[in-house]
């Protein structure tokens, strides 16, 4: 995505969130959603965009890959929610 197009997306989720009264919060760039396994919190580096799925070693729980993604920015997004609280 370019810069632009990205900055217009996150003022609108800025918009609907302060909207419906909810809170929006951006997970670190770098953070490797992409790496880690959602069940147990293993990393195991980069895999081609190609693979959509794969199965852990360490706990052999199989991920979809974009579920997988998903799951770890809402827990990184939690996780961070609840570092503000503290
Ligand atoms: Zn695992």
């Amino acid at each position: 995505m370019s810069d632009v197009s990205w900055s217009k997306f996150v003022a609108k989720l800025e918009y609907k969130a302060e909207w419906y009264d909810r809170e929006l919060i951006k997970i670190d760039r770098w953070y490797p959603s992409s790496q880690l396994f959602s069940a147990c919190g293993h990393q195991n580096g980069k895999k081609p965009l190609q693979i959509r799925e794969w199965t852990c070693p360490n706990c052999l729980a199989t991920h979809d890959r974009d579920i997988n993604v998903s799951k770890n920015i809402l827990n990184e997004g939690l996780r961070l929610h609840a570092q503000k609280l503290n």
